[in-house]
């Protein structure tokens, strides 16, 4: 199990870049997995096309307000089968409510860093399964690695599974660093509302630092020439095998 997978955490980026960066994905027709954190027409396009699957980002700190979250999220995306939770946040009574209350079949809320031979896994709540899918890479962990260099390549040669999670907002920006998204957050607030002229003239355009727009560019040619799926063609074909 080689696969290489895309998954994206919306975590409530405004709308041009969800577009902008789905455009992406549409000219290199490679699939990926977003996990929506709102309502928004953008992802409603997605979820019209059979390119992308769209799962739901449920947001909170605590296990009750998480439940609050997902029924919240399942009720704007009630076909959502995947699930990743905001912050990772975890709790064994959230998995078991994920699957039995809330027909949520996939997770892939553990992150295992640069992990050789992640495989997936179920886990079962009362007779039924749930699937784990542990991602293996994310852009805000190569900012803060010791040894960050935004070069696909030099990854994709480890073994096992191989899920890389991206932001929109990290994309758009060609964020190497969390700098400009905090300056932006200062000076406009919640990402939900900016515009984009106000984003280019506040962030600029990084200077030319190689960042995640540019791993994520690498990682379409790899994925385009490899194949890849979604989490939830994942899931059918591990059903089949
Ligand atoms: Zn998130």
């Amino acid at each position: 199990m080689d696969d290489i997978l895309i998954t994206l955490d919306v975590d409530w980026a405004p709308d041009f870049m969800i577009r902008d960066v789905a455009a992406l994905l549409r000219s290199s027709n490679v699939r990926s997995t977003w996990f929506a954190t709102h309502e928004s027409e953008a992802m409603r396009d997605l979820e019209s096309d059979s390119l992308f699957e769209v799962g739901i980002h449920p947001a909170s700190f605590t296990t009750d307000g998480m439940r609050e979250s997902i029924k919240e999220m399942k009720r704007l995306y009630p076909n959502a089968i995947s699930l990743r939770t905001h912050g990772l946040f975890h709790s064994s009574i959230l998995k078991k409510a994920e699957r039995v209350d809330y027909d949520i079949e996939i997770d892939s809320s553990i992150y295992l860093r640069e992990m050789p031979n992640i495989s997936p896994f179920y886990t079962y709540y009362e007779s039924k399964s749930l699937l784990n899918l542990p991602f293996f890479w994310t852009e805000d962990g190569e900012m803060y690695s010791p040894r960050s260099t935004f070069n696909a390549e030099d990854k994709i040669s480890c073994p096992g599974l191989k899920i890389f999670t991206y932001h929109p907002v990290h994309i758009w920006l060609n964020s190497a660093t969390m700098d400009r998204y905090t300056k932006l957050k200062q000076e406009l607030g919640p990402p939900l509302g900016w515009k984009k002229e106000d984003v280019v003239r506040i962030a600029g355009d990084g200077g030319g630092v190689r960042g995640a727009g540019d791993h994520f560019k690498e990682m379409l040619q790899i994925c385009a020439k490899r194949g890849t799926m979604t989490l939830k063609d994942m899931a059918e074909r591990m059903r089949e095998a």
